[in-house]
């Protein structure tokens, strides 16, 4: 796992797609929803991991941080 080094390309891509592992999930302009640009698919953002079913704070939906979770480091996006 790579954590808290730079990223590779020198700029940060945003969040990994939990479906094909490339950076490109982007937000849509419904709240807590993103949209892999690379594999087209759809995600929800969920309020407790899927995992081992921490809550997290989904105040800024803005912030990407926000799809890890904080507990388990799973992706809390679901596909939708
Ligand atoms: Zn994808
Ligand atoms: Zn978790």
């Amino acid at each position: 796992m790579a954590e808290g080094g730079a990223p590779a390309g020198g700029f940060n891509l945003g969040p990994e797609c939990p479906g094909c592992g490339e950076p490109w999930l982007r937000g849509t302009n419904l709240a807590g929803r993103y949209r892999c640009v690379y594999c087209l698919r759809r995600y929800e953002l969920r309020s407790e991991c899927p995992d081992c079913g921490a809550h997290s704070t989904i105040a800024r939906m803005s912030d990407t941080a926000n799809v890890i979770c904080r507990a388990c480091k799973a992706s809390m996006l679901r596909p939708i």
